[in-house]
């Protein structure tokens, strides 16, 4: 059987090493097909705009650690899934047929989704987007009012709170003196980590002075304000807002692959509600009666989730394997060091949580650890 996987970020990665391996002397294939040669350990672009990561610092070429695995990488281009064939398209014209298909190609900017935020805001979504940034963040001066926040619709507002809290210390280290404004359209300040986590993060918010909006949304932006729900808008010259989200491209040009902004609908084995041969994870599906929630962390526990099931599916076997949400996670704050964050339901079927949250200098330090851990491991 052949086993493409779509995708080389966390989830896609995750999915090829872990089939590659239970694989490797069988005669099954396993496949991965990235447009680009290199793995991108997405959560470092925090620290690309102050100057602390270089893009070649937190990137991995993928042959090697997949070659080790027995994948096949193939670089290219999807431009469509044929599902009704078993094949995927490129953009050099040529096709690769699946027996089954594991969808990992992210999440992307939906700027259209909101008036005026298309060229007006900077990212640090991307390699592009983080090396754009860098050049505004060294041109900004005293006096510059700037804001920060993220929009309705937005599935991962962790990265801007980073992003926050690193600009005000490098504004701080720059004896730049600059208003910086917050909002979210959370109802509290990330609360889908728990409450300790939005009493911290409001903590931390006030002994820096940083004004911020909870459960606003984004109305519209222009070339000098943001316009919120609340009726306020805050002057900017340097703004950084979280967008919408959406599938890739590709997915939309899918005729019958059904899809929800590009987002592909999935159960809790992960396996699309429409094509059982099919199966999406990370950034790039929704799980059905799941809140949409997106990090590296959950796509690459994903990866492993469909992984298992397209192994007990090989084997004339049921899918066993079920995705369930928790968080584990490390948040830098700037000046104060970093957070650690726990959230883990408290049995399979229960509604509560054990929730646990933790600041200070070690956080930061195990933020750094991590990376250092993950690129080497794929080395
Ligand atoms: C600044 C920042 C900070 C973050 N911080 C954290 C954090 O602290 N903790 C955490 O857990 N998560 C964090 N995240 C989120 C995390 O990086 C994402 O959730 C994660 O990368 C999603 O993994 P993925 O595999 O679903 O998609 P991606 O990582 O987006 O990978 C998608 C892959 O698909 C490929 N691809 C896309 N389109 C095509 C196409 N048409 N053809 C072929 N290949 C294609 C891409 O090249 C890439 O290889 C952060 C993200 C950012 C941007």
């Amino acid at each position: 059987m052949q086993i493409v996987i779509l995708g080389g970020g966390f989830g896609g990665l995750n999915t090829a090493l872990w089939l590659g391996e239970k694989l490797q002397d069988s005669n099954h294939e396993v496949i991965l097909v990235a447009d680009k040669p290199s793995f991108l350990f997405r959560p470092s672009l925090i620290w690309v705009p102050f100057g602390q990561r270089k893009i070649d610092d937190i990137s991995i070429p993928l042959s090697p650690a997949l070659q080790k695995a027995g994948v096949q990488f193939i670089k290219n281009n999807v431009t469509q899934i044929l599902p009704k064939e078993n094949k995927v398209a490129f953009q050099d014209q040529t096709t690769l047929n699946y027996d089954f298909l594991v969808i990992a190609t992210g999440g992307f900017p939906y700027y259209e989704k909101i008036e005026g935020l298309k060229g007006n805001t900077l990212s640090i979504y991307d390699t592009e987007g983080a090396l754009k940034t860098k050049k505004r963040v060294e041109y900004l001066k005293s006096g510059d009012p700037v804001v920060i926040g993220v929009a309705q619709g937005n599935p991962s507002p962790g990265m801007s709170y980073e992003f926050l809290f690193e600009l005000d210390a490098y504004l701080k280290q720059k004896k730049i003196q600059s208003s910086i404004t917050y909002f979210t359209y959370e109802q509290e300040l990330f609360d889908h980590t728990g409450k300790k986590v939005a009493k911290l993060l409001k903590k931390h918010m006030q002994e820096k002075q940083i004004p911020h909006y909870c459960n606003v949304s984004l109305e519209k932006v222009d070339a000098t304000q943001v316009y919120l729900s609340n009726g306020i808008s805050v002057p900017y010259s340097f703004s950084l807002i979280l967008p919408p989200y959406k599938g890739a491209d590709y997915i939309f040009a899918s005729k019958n692959l059904d899809h929800k902004n590009g987002l592909i609908p999935v159960n809790s084995y992960l396996q699309s509600i429409q094509w059982e041969n099919i199966y999406a994870v990370g950034d790039t599906n929704i799980i059905l009666d799941m809140p949409i929630i997106k990090n590296g962390r959950a796509a690459e526990l994903q990866g492993q989730v469909a992984a298992e099931n397209i192994y007990f599916q090989i084997q004339g076997k049921t899918q066993q394997k079920e995705y369930q949400n928790s968080l584990l996670g490390l948040m830098e704050l700037g000046t104060d060091g970093g957070m650690f964050m726990i959230k883990y339901p408290t049995s399979k079927l229960s509604s509560s949580f054990i929730e646990w949250a933790s600041d200070g200098a070690i956080p930061h330090l195990l933020k750094i650890a991590f990376e250092k851990y993950y690129l080497w491991k794929l080395s």
